[in-house]
């Protein structure tokens, strides 16, 4: 059987006979469409220390989206190279067409 759930607001956990296949966070920021896989994040921190304003590590040592990004100090590019140093390619990211912008 199988089941996706959401919880958190945007995260969305697909299983698969009771197993965990897909643990993926969701998220828009600034019309782009983020999305962190949670079992392929090591932790290592890479996007922290490139976007420290947008990125942070949840309770599990997981990246997640801040709940407040200053939009004003927001850069798109420096963002984007952030997200594609990510060295496991966790993190993809969709423009506002839906083209794959990272990784
Ligand atoms: S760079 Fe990738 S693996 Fe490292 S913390 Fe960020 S999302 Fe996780």
């Amino acid at each position: 059987m199988i089941n996706q759930i959401y919880k958190e607001g945007k995260r969305q956990q697909l299983e698969v006979e009771g197993r965990l296949v897909s643990n993926i966070d969701e998220q828009r920021v600034n019309g782009l469409t983020v999305k962190i896989d949670r079992d392929l994040c090591v932790g290592f921190g890479d996007c922290i220390d490139l976007a420290e304003t947008v990125f942070e590590f949840d309770e599990e040592n997981i990246a997640v989206i801040k709940e407040e990004i200053d939009i004003k100090v927001f850069d798109e590019e420096s963002f984007l190279e952030a997200c594609r140093a990510c060295p496991v390619d966790a993190i993809t990211v969709l423009d506002g067409n839906g083209e794959q912008v990272a990784p």
